[in-house]
């Protein structure tokens, strides 16, 4: 068996470690002689991974009692919509544009009221995070939104934008568990799971409680409205039972590790190594300004397509997948997730200076 090291944006990395465990138990989960796959979301089994699941996350992430916790579907992009479904009481919002997928958002939340551009990236393709000290904020906003890692862009908010008094609304997706956060400070985070957790088909909603009623848009089906989810504690429907269980894993796995302080100074040490060689490097740089560069999405070029292409295709073939950018802004993205290990990023850096010398 050989594991590539594996720098998809997502479906992504996991610890080999979960999914060595969740292949043992494949067949016979402890002794109850069926797959997590096979049995019932409702039986008593479940029930302790389900709940277990949400304990866990709650440790970690410090959330506090008067935020809801839910598993949910549809992936973020649903999010788009239940967040104005759910919250545009007075159909107004603002929206801080740093890349496509609040670009999607914010389109999304058009369908349903006034989403107003407080600020935007686009003047530079996204390579930055606008001030958010002192944006056009009005009383009758219903809530600040923010994509808070752009997946796509490798740009992160460093600081959290002065939301005077609003609430603020997070797309996490793809720093969801990267570093220790204050969730006090949200009104609503969401995470899809598959760039930093687990696999595709869950969605990780952490909700004020005030935030839940059933004051939702009219026409909210029932499946979007949070209050639905939440008084069921998940298991309104079928949840996606499998891909909760693993990112029970992985949850237990980040305790184990030591939880989001040292995630962070791993995170950052794996950060580090690759910046501080596109910074020195005469032939890769990267694309973001220094003071919002992003813990986990390290997009890079040459500036020469054939070249990109060519350490594209001989990465690959040296056991790096996943490299190329995304579809719509070309180049390199090398995503560092917290499940790829110290020594894959190590390892890109020696194959990066290896390609320099021979192509310069
Ligand atoms: C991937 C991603 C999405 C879309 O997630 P889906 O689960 O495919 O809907 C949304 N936001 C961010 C920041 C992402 O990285």
């Amino acid at each position: 068996m050989a594991r590539v090291y594996n720098f998809s944006a997502g479906p992504a990395v996991l610890p080999e470690e979960v999914l060595k465990e969740a292949a043992d138990e494949m067949l016979d989960y402890r002794g109850c002689g069926m797959s997590v796959m096979e049995m019932s979301h409702r039986s008593k089994v479940y029930d302790t991974i389900i709940k277990e699941a949400e304990a866990d996350l709650r440790t970690l992430m410090k959330i506090p009692d008067n935020y809801k916790v839910m598993f949910l579907q549809g992936g973020a992009s649903l999010q788009f919509a239940a967040v104005p479904m759910n919250l545009m009481k007075n159909r107004k919002a603002g929206y801080i544009l740093t890349g496509q997928w609040a670009k999607k958002a914010f389109a999304e939340a058009k369908i349903f009221g006034e989403a107003v551009e407080l600020a935007s990236s686009a003047d530079k393709t996204f390579s930055y995070i606008p001030d958010c000290s002192n944006l056009p904020i009005t009383d009758d906003m219903d809530y600040v939104y923010i994509c808070e890692n752009n997946t796509i862009y490798g740009t992160k908010f460093k600081e959290l934008p002065n939301t005077k008094g609003k609430l603020l609304v997070a797309d996490q997706s793809s720093c969801f568990l990267s570093e220790p956060v204050d969730v006090t400070k949200y009104g609503v985070i969401y995470a899809g799971v598959q760039k930093n957790v687990g696999p595709a088909g869950v969605v990780v909603a952490i909700v004020r409680d005030d935030l839940i009623t059933d004051d939702v848009l009219e026409g909210t089906p029932t499946m979007v409205k949070w209050k639905t989810q939440a008084d069921a504690d998940s298991l309104y429907n079928t949840p996606p039972c499998y891909g909760i269980y693993i990112c029970g894993k992985v949850f237990k796995w980040l305790l184990k590790t030591g939880g989001l302080e040292v995630r962070k100074q791993i995170n950052e040490e794996k950060a580090k190594i690759l910046y501080d060689y596109l910074d020195e490097s005469k032939l890769f740089k990267g694309t973001v300004e220094k003071q919002s560069r992003s813990l986990m999405n390290v997009p890079f070029i040459t500036g020469n397509d054939e070249l990109d292409a060519k350490f594209i295709k001989e990465a690959k073939e040296a056991g790096f997948e996943n490299l190329k950018g995304h579809r719509t802004v070309g180049g390199m993205r090398a995503s560092i997730y917290n499940a790829m290990p110290i020594e894959g990023v190590k390892k890109l850096v020696e194959f990066m200076k290896d390609f320099e010398a021979k192509n310069s």
